[in-house]
């Protein structure tokens, strides 16, 4: 498991991006009694609120929560991406492959959070291990996608030998910027689930890939 030193040094916050074989229970530990939010998702731009009534949420692709307990996504080269307000004390987990990041997962994300009241220059943000611009081939159709929204092509994908690579992090960056994040707010892990063995890829395993486990969470409130 891996863990930002961005969010280390906060009371009673947990969090962690997971690798091969290392479940929740595993990452969370047997002896943990606090609820566990999962988001059910669909590479959707829907976000919702945890209720303490509920754990699992459909069709949706980032959970926002001030309760004690973890929010919890799974991926598989797209981003996972937590976020924290130590001000509000408020968490986030989000999911961000290209069609999130394309249909505004991390804006309405960052607006949910506006609108309970979260300053964004009091954010904290975390992206975990992903299919990096190494790996990530895709066809021109799909930088277009984004260079019909405005995005600058030349810093969202890059061409090697005839061949495009989307840059998932630039695209996050790039959409985090535009809702004012400065870029000292955000701390990019710098692996590529595609290329490191100790990670689940969609791109390198197919649909039999695994997923590896993002959480984060409040302990006390
Ligand atoms: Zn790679």
């Amino acid at each position: 498991m891996v863990r930002s030193k961005t969010l280390a040094n906060y009371d009673g916050l947990m969090h962690g991006f997971g690798s091969l074989n290392e479940t929740l229970s595993l990452m969370l530990g047997t002896e943990n009694s606090l609820p566990i939010y999962k988001a059910e998702q669909t590479h959707s731009s829907v976000v919702k609120h945890v209720r303490s009534d509920h754990k699992n949420y459909r069709d949706c692709d980032a959970l926002i929560s001030r309760r004690p307990g973890f929010v919890t996504i799974k991926t598989a080269d797209c981003i996972p991406i937590i976020i924290y307000d130590p001000i509000r004390k408020v968490v986030a987990a989000v999911h961000a492959g290209w069609k999130g990041l394309f249909s505004g997962v991390i804006i309405n994300t960052l607006n949910k959070l506006k609108d309970r009241g979260s300053r964004i220059k009091d954010l904290r943000i975390v992206s975990g291990p992903h299919i990096q611009v190494c790996c990530y081939a895709v066809s021109e159709k799909r930088v277009r996608l984004f260079a019909n929204k405005g995005y600058p092509s030349s810093s969202i994908a890059k061409r090697i030998n005839g061949t495009l690579y989307l840059n998932l992090n630039a695209l996050m960056y790039y959409q985090m910027e535009k809702t004012g994040i400065k870029k000292a707010q955000i701390d990019s892990l710098d692996i590529c689930t595609c290329c490191d063995n100790h990670y689940h890829s969609y791109r390198r395993d197919g649909k039999n890939a695994g997923r590896n486990y993002t959480f984060i969470g409040r302990t006390i409130i």
